[in-house]
């Protein structure tokens, strides 16, 4: 037999061992008493309950990480299923969660051992009045059903007691998601035995549902700020682009397609490709106020806009320069193209058939001037629009509806 004070050295190894997180105890059989005996199981259950602390506090701490760390919802709940298994029992972990009239539960996640697919689906909904879910709500606190064949014969009305019990599951744990102190949802723990959960269960599941709660309160409060911002950026983008447009015809203002025109013009220098800018001016449009009145001559500009802007590519622009002059800029495009364009509005134009309000024919021609962008000689914004304005005049002094083009050496009226 081992001396006492051998003895006495063992235990004191173990307390050490417990210490360094080793929780498997070894002592020298046989205990030389029965008090000996009893102490060293005691240490033996204190070395079991230690560990199951132990790791019921890391897998917390792991959850919290995890949480920290940003992790979806979903990624959380399958790490739950993945890790917790070492200290609760279960077969299928799932959670619901109340929508937002908390009229309603609906089924979010749910895996299961049984099967890949479980048979209550993501999706599924139920009303949670009458059901057995609502008293979970209002106590927040969690509950254990140990034989859930038992419970459905007396809730035979439970669709969803019935599929889990279709898949095998006999007892479950249920515990409520609460956040900022109102429930928001469900966490389940389901086993394929009778009478798996108990107390011990219950409390380490309400902290792993504090956690989940948390996660579901920060991913919503991200969702709310997410959405917020996309509509601050769509107003934001709205805004932007109403203010470029002039209201009338809806085309950019002179400001706006001015401005494409410099930047046009610097890309083509660099570029080393050409574009075009074509002026065009409804002809005789002060006639149309006079006879037909100004709301005549409004719905005029309005048509005139529209067809211009069905005529060129979404790589153009047009703009309303003046009153019933517009600007039309085209990207890459070489002389003979620019001008081909100029003529095809010319002609989709004087082949509107508006009519006045008392329904007389209403004809509309443009007269349009080509001025080509020349890094030599029409070097800036400037010069390049009276280039354009020079042959826009001709086009006038032609005898309108027709379209010119600009040439070094043309005389401006
Ligand atoms: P031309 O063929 O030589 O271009 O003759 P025109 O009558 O078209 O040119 P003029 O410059 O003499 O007249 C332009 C008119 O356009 C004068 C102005 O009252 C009118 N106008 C300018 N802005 C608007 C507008 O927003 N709505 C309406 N209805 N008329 C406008
Ligand atoms: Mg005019
Ligand atoms: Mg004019």
């Amino acid at each position: 037999m081992m001396p006492l004070s051998d003895r006495l050295s063992s235990y004191r190894q173990a307390l050490l061992a417990l210490q360094r997180e080793q929780f498997k105890l070894q002592f020298p059989s046989p205990a030389p008493s029965i008090e000996e005996a009893r102490f060293e199981e005691e240490l033996q259950g204190l070395a079991r309950w230690l560990e199951a602390r132990f790791t019921e506090f890391s897998c917390l701490q792991e959850l919290t990480t995890e949480i920290i760390q940003g992790s979806l919802l979903e990624e959380v709940l399958a790490r739950i299923y993945d890790a917790f298994e070492r200290i609760i029992p279960y077969d299928r972990i799932g959670c619901a969660l109340l929508s937002d009239d908390g009229q309603q539960v609906r089924s979010y996640w749910a895996r299961s051992r049984n099967q890949s697919a479980p048979l209550l689906k993501a999706g599924f909904t139920a009303r949670l009045a009458g059901s057995s879910l609502e008293p979970i709500l209002h106590s927040h606190q969690p509950r254990i059903i140990n034989n859930l064949a038992d419970y459905l014969h007396q809730h035979p009305e439970s669709t969803a007691t019935r599929l889990i019990l279709q898949e095998g599951i006999l007892s479950s744990l249920t515990c409520p998601l609460i956040a900022e102190g109102k429930a928001i949802g469900f966490l389940f723990f389901s086993s394929c035995q009778i009478g798996t959960y108990q107390a011990l269960h219950q409390r380490i599941f309400l902290n792993i549902a504090r956690q989940v709660s948390l996660l579901i309160e920060k991913s919503h409060l991200y969702q709310q700020v997410h959405e917020l911002n996309q509509q601050l950026m769509q107003a934001l983008a709205q805004l932007k682009e109403q203010s470029c447009r002039d209201a009338l015809t809806g085309l950019l203002h002179r400001g706006a397609i001015m401005e494409f025109l410099t930047k046009m013009q610097a890309e083509s220098e660099r570029a080393g490709t050409p574009c075009a800018v074509i002026m065009a001016d409804v002809d005789h449009f002060k006639q149309i106020n006079d006879s037909h009145g100004h709301p005549a001559g409004d719905r005029v500009l309005q048509a005139v806009a529209q067809t211009l802007r069905e005529q060129v590519r979404d790589y153009d622009a047009v703009g309303r320069y003046g009153g019933e002059e517009f600007l039309i800029l085209l990207r890459d495009r070489d002389h003979h193209t620019a001008c081909l364009t100029a003529e095809r509005i010319r002609h989709a134009i004087a082949a509107l058939t508006l009519q006045t309000a008392k329904g007389q024919p209403l004809p509309v021609t443009l007269s349009l001037g080509v001025a080509m962008c020349d890094p030599k000689a029409l070097d800036n914004t400037e010069r390049l629009l009276s280039a354009a304005d020079t042959a826009l005049y001709q086009a006038k002094r032609h005898g309108r509806n027709r379209v010119c083009s600009y040439h070094a050496g043309d005389a401006h009226r």
